[in-house]
């Protein structure tokens, strides 16, 4: 075999320097050196060497996806949550009645006992003052007298404001201008500001729905959950199916 070193080189003008330099060495060594120049230019091998390394540092710092686990996904695919173990202050406006009040906190524990630690921190508004609802950095509960008349069909809406993946803030609005709520007794009706209704809703399983959204959930259909679009009329859908359990376990627990 034949001995020889092989240069890769650039094709700029110290090539001809090198060739002249190993021409020497060939006769001085007594075998010839063999200069293998390479198409490609040096410059350009640098420049997509350079790329892979920014392309692997790129992809190494962008956010890992994550499974939605029935979460509500930001534009990199991670659920959307309170990244925080603290308990979250929840304010419930004065505007809900107080025969009301603690179908919200019984709302609350459930999601808890699924998850085996306090979640919320409910706090009762005292100022005479009704609240509204607005990004005010305070989290609440407000119960409407007024609801847009193109949204009717809607009796509550939770509002999620989030930075990257975590949220920074959820309001809980619900519609009392077009339904009537109950809390355990389907007799005792909290009727809707217009009265035109006489259906009940059952109150706890709308706000357990609601929580299910201010925890970062998004609807679904499967299992008997109760993060499904619709409550009936007089559906006393207040216990936590698997799935639920499933769905915040994945992120909370
Ligand atoms: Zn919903």
């Amino acid at each position: 075999m034949r001995r020889g070193c092989y240069l890769f080189l650039s094709k700029s003008s110290f090539n001809l320097g090198v060739i002249h330099s190993a021409r020497i060495y060939e006769s001085k060594l007594g075998h010839k050196v063999e200069i293998k120049c390479s198409e490609m230019n040096i410059k350009f091998v640098l420049r997509f060497i350079m790329l892979v390394i920014l392309g692997v540092a790129l992809n190494s710092c962008a956010p890992k996806k994550s499974e939605d686990c029935g979460f509500v996904q930001n534009v990199y695919g991670q659920r959307i949550s309170w990244k925080s173990s603290a308990p979250i202050q929840l304010y419930v406006s004065n505007s809900v009645p107080a025969a009301l009040k603690p179908a919200i906190q019984r709302a609350a524990a459930s999601w808890e006992q699924t998850l085996g630690r306090k979640v919320f921190e409910v706090i009762e508004e005292n100022s005479s003052q009704t609240s509204t609802p607005s990004r005010d950095k305070k989290n609440g509960i407000y119960f409407l007298s007024q609801w847009e008349s193109d949204r009717k069909s809607e009796q509550g809406r939770t509002s999620v404001y989030w930075a990257g993946d975590e949220i920074q803030e959820a309001d809980i609005r619900i519609n009392s201008a077009d339904f009537s709520y109950y809390d355990q007794n389907q007799e005792q009706l909290v009727r809707a500001a217009s009265n035109k209704t006489s259906a009940g809703y059952n109150f706890e399983a709308l706000v357990l729905h609601e929580l299910g959204h201010f925890l970062g959930l998004k609807h679904r259909e499967d299992g008997g959950t109760v993060m499904a679009k619709e409550l009936g009329a007089w559906a006393n859908r207040t216990k936590l199916a698997t799935v639920d359990a499933q769905s915040v376990q994945c992120e909370y627990k």
